[in-house]
């Protein structure tokens, strides 16, 4: 992770100086987010967050930690019967009523993208590439690749870290516009400032993340997070 981040000023951006936040005891108890209690994830998270962690492993780390958040996301998938027949005989089986969606918020969703692939592989993946400006923190969007004929039961907006809340709230508020009848976020590391916003601005919508940390530092950093989700993953540092 590059320090001192000046951007094009010279100076450095500080976008969170002064700005209030809420304590993680605050948001623990909001309505529709699941923190991960699994001991497996707590396991791997520890991994992720090395600084000594290297980004072929940090991407395979990421890769699993998303398909357990994948499985605890859709546990309460609709649900429809069909026929099957086995080598004995017919029965009456069960699948996925409607579509899977999954939107990466571009580029740090897309190692969680390929989690939800591993564990549905029909998975419909929607990129959209949302850009957080250093100096406002706000999310611009710059690439779209969102279908015109929706038919999903349900669409995952992934991202690893809810820092401000920025880009999930937007993303949430563009797959909105598409009319799917039910949206979650799913992420690997919440700070308690992004959570509160995203849960207000988004209350019909569930949030899965697998840790909730302390804070956010002046920089919008998620502390004491992991660094970059991006940088780590691909390697550009
Ligand atoms: N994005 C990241 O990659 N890391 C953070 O800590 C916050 C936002």
């Amino acid at each position: 992770m590059n320090e001192t981040n000046t951007q094009y000023s010279g100076r450095p951006s500080l976008p969170m100086q002064g700005v209030p936040q809420p304590k993680r005891d605050e948001v623990l108890g909001l309505p529709r987010v699941h923190i991960s209690t699994h001991p497996v994830m707590a396991h791997k998270m520890t991994a992720l967050r090395d600084k000594n962690t290297q980004p072929p492993e940090f991407y395979r780390l990421v890769k699993e930690i998303g398909m357990l958040l994948a499985y605890e996301a859709t546990a309460n998938l609709a649900l429809e019967p069909t026929d099957v027949e086995t080598p004995l005989e017919r029965m009456t089986g069960q699948r996925l009523a409607g579509g899977i969606g999954v939107t990466p918020i571009l580029r740090a969703g897309l190692g969680l993208a390929e989690s939800f692939r591993e564990v549905i592989p029909d998975v419909q993946i929607w990129h959209l590439g949302l850009r957080r400006d250093e100096n406002t923190l706000q999310a611009m969007e710059y690439y779209n690749q969102l279908p015109h004929k929706v038919d999903l039961q349900v669409c995952y907006a992934v991202d690893p870290m809810l820092a401000t809340g920025g880009s999930a709230i937007d993303a949430i508020n563009i797959l909105k516009l598409r009319g799917i009848p039910r949206l979650s976020y799913v992420g690997i590391i919440a700070a308690p400032y992004g959570l509160l916003k995203l849960s207000q601005t988004h209350p019909d919508i569930d949030i899965y993340v697998a840790a909730l940390d302390e804070s956010l530092n002046d920089r919008g950093y998620i502390m004491p997070g992991l660094g970059d989700a991006g940088d780590r993953q691909f390697g550009t540092f």
